[in-house]
């Protein structure tokens, strides 16, 4: 498991080799929130960004967040949009696809079209239907007079597709953090209604105590079992403290 982990890390490392190991770490946290974004949005604000900075072992100033984010941008592994948010660039998705497809398996789909990761595109609005793609691979669809999901038949109306990418969301702070799509669909049948309440209900605060918690904990595997293990706990949440330590 340990072994796993380091090398899962090592492969950023291995391609970013510009960067020190304090602002590896730093870009693993950032990938990791672009690829774990609620809503499929691939994308993550700057202020979300920089706040992300709290959670590396050595700390860095806002200033230094901010001139590291700037310099990730500027040798070509994030895209900064008009809307301030941050995205993969396509050199990352490039070099870095293995390790994006193992450590995030649950949670990027592949384009139904080309068979490529679907950061940006659009996504069949029928509940659970798997279909992603590219604008492009939707455009070459389109000209094909093809009007229905590949996958689950249902017919297609532009207007009822849903973006995948930084266009599902809207502006303004992010919300929490979506949990890895395997252990969502495995508790969805029976907690979603809890689930939703609890999160309507929370003040904005706990959800940040909540990522910054989540983030501590850099080995994907491990917050995995400890998120499912969270959601479990979350009716018994006295016992929750001393069952967390024991990760
Ligand atoms: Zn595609
Ligand atoms: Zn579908």
């Amino acid at each position: 498991m340990i072994a796993i982990v380091n090398t899962k890390g090592d492969a950023i490392a291995q391609v970013a080799t510009e960067f020190s190991p304090n602002e590896i770490a730093y870009f693993r946290l950032i990938v990791e929130c672009i690829m774990l974004a609620p809503s499929e949005s691939f994308s993550l604000s700057s202020i979300a960004a920089i706040k992300e900075s709290a959670n590396l072992p050595s700390k860095m100033t806002k200033t230094e967040a901010e001139s590291t984010l700037n310099a990730f941008v500027s040798k070509g592994w994030l895209v900064k949009s008009k809307r301030g948010r941050y995205s993969l660039s396509t050199r990352s998705l490039l070099e870095l696809q293995t390790y994006l497809k193992t450590t995030f398996e649950d949670e990027v789909l592949d384009c139904t079209i080309c068979m490529e990761m679907v950061t940006k595109g659009i996504a069949c609005s029928t509940a659970r239907c798997k279909t992603r793609m590219h604008m492009h691979c939707y455009d070459d669809y389109k000209l094909k007079k093809r009007r229905v999901c590949p996958n689950c038949q249902s017919p297609w109306e532009e207007l009822r597709l849903i973006p995948v990418g930084e266009d599902a969301v809207k502006d303004g702070p992010d919300s929490r953090r979506r949990s890895r799509r395997v252990e969502r669909e495995q508790s969805m049948e029976e907690e979603e209604e809890e689930e939703d309440e609890e999160e309507m209900m929370q003040p904005p605060q706990e959800a940040e105590e909540d990522e910054l918690m989540e983030s501590e904990t850099p080995p994907p595997a491990q917050r995995n079992s400890r998120q499912r293990r969270a959601t479990q706990m979350s009716m018994a949440s006295q016992l929750y403290d001393d069952e967390a330590e024991e990760d």
